[in-house]
């Protein structure tokens, strides 16, 4: 356990962290972003919301460090979106609270209203507003959800359903139904399949059975994705949540870039009015409630992979395209702090596994021998401190800023003393967002807006469709 001293020197240090990162933010902000009129482009045709779920700013600047040094690679995110198009900052907090959730800031970006924490597509006052994908529907656009949670989760479902609890799967499912969307894709098998079979729906209905009848064509796995070319498709390919990259089964679960592949080929099949895709990463955030930077930093790789895509997209049709790439908040707080080297981008390069996947592993009731065993499998180059091993075998949690899980946490702790990478929290913070936007309409989203503003702005651009 931290003694006293250490969890004191622990908070100052992180204290200090937010007071940087927001004096970063404001020169950021007054220095490198001027809000620019709402120009008078016309109407896109092709529309990408990319979505990090929980990803913040210093998040996309790790990846770009990892990717720069371990690597030599870019970040599509950095060098393409954001060099060539337009950066915003954008407002995070609910209409009840400092920090948001998901479905507050879904409902923000996909419905252009506050709402309180908890509450999908429905503004504060109870209203029920229309979100983007029902106006894209309206103008005979394809529409398509692709996530790595389930499909049901807050950010998908603001897009395309309005309940006053994220938890009322079932009536977000009926939803879909109703307003069928091209394209969905992601996990959460359980609550489409009846009771019978395993499910966890309150009713018997099967849900795949019922998307089937209204001509779906459904795949749980990733080599029947591959062979989708058109028509409209349900992909279920876990039970709950997708796998994080780092633990991913790359013979049966897709990766994102897999679904974005798959989108790419299927929403433009056979329509002459375009598409708005939705895509998220959820892993950002779950990694980010984990304290988990390892998985966030892979997780987040695969995002800007999936983006690059949209970008090759771009190329070939710069002037009927938008793509945005945004965040609804941020997860963990997390930063650098100290002197870290890139020796210590390394040593994070050389985890294995997630720190879900450590504590799955290790069960209940783990061994010492177990222990000594899974840090060493899976984490090459760091040291388990005896205190914290204890914690693991004890059953202990760290408590704050680390995530509740006892092994997950102590791992937590042991990544972060020997790389200097810290959390504030395993929840979110009330940081704002960075919005990249290139193509048509997207001087729209540059400078300091409220998260609202963002649906608005696609709003307007849809209205202008005939
Ligand atoms: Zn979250």
């Amino acid at each position: 356990m931290m003694n006293h001293s250490a969890r004191f020197k622990l908070l100052a240090l992180l204290t200090g962290i937010t007071v940087s990162l927001a004096t970063c933010l404001f020169l950021f902000t007054s220095a490198d972003i001027s809000r620019g009129e709402a120009g008078q482009s016309a109407a896109p045709k092709y529309v990408f919301i990319f979505l990090a779920d929980g990803g913040g700013i210093t998040h996309m600047e790790i990846v770009r460090m990892f990717n720069r040094h371990l690597y030599k690679e870019g970040l599509v995110i950095h060098d393409r979106i954001m060099k060539e198009g337009h950066v915003g900052l954008l407002t995070t907090h609910a209409a009840d609270s400092l920090v948001t959730d998901s479905p507050a800031a879904g409902t923000a970006l996909a419905c252009g209203c506050k709402a309180k924490t908890g509450v999908v597509g429905m503004c504060e006052d109870g209203s029920v507003p229309k979100s983007v994908m029902e106006l894209a529907k309206e103008k005979g656009m394809r529409i398509g959800l692709v996530t790595t949670a389930t499909v049901y989760d807050a950010s998908p479902a603001a897009f395309a359903s309005h309940v006053s609890n994220r938890r009322l799967y079932g009536s977000i499912i009926d939803q879909y139904l109703k307003l069928e969307p091209d394209l969905l894709l992601g996990g959460g098998r359980e609550q489409f399949l009846p009771r019978s079979q395993g499910g966890r729906r309150k009713d018997d209905s099967d849900m795949i059975a019922s998307f089937k009848k209204k001509g779906y064509a459904y795949v749980s796995e990733r080599q029947g994705l591959a062979q989708i070319k058109g028509g409209k498709l349900l992909g279920l390919f876990s039970l709950r949540d997708m796998s994080f990259e780092l633990d991913r089964d790359k013979n049966t679960e897709p990766s994102l870039s897999e679904m974005t592949q798959a989108a790419l080929r299927i929403l433009p099949e056979g329509n002459r009015t375009g598409f708005v895709a939705f895509i998220e990463n959820e892993n950002t955030d779950s990694a980010g409630h984990m304290t988990d930077i390892a998985s966030l930093i892979h997780a987040y790789r695969e995002f800007d992979r999936a983006v690059g895509l949209a970008y090759e997209f771009y190329k070939k049709h710069p002037a009927e395209t938008l793509l945005l790439v945004t965040s609804d908040h941020e997860t963990g707080g997390l930063a650098f702090s100290g002197k870290p080297s890139f020796e210590d981008l390394k040593r994070i390069q050389s985890v294995r596994i997630s720190l879900a996947k450590a504590a799955e592993i290790l069960g209940q009731n783990p061994s010492a021998e177990a222990v000594d065993q899974l840090v060493a499998e899976n984490f090459k180059g760091f040291v388990l401190q005896p205190e914290l091993k204890e914690s693991i075998i004890k059953k202990r949690t760290l408590g704050p800023p680390f995530t509740r899980n006892p092994t997950a946490a102590a791992l937590s702790a042991m990544v972060a003393s020997q790389t200097q990478a810290y959390w504030i929290s395993s929840g979110h913070t009330n940081q704002p967002v960075f919005v990249a936007a290139l193509g048509v309409g997207s001087e729209r989203f540059r400078g300091y807006q409220d998260n609202t503003d963002f649906a608005k702005h696609l709003f307007a651009l849809l209205d202008k469709k005939q």
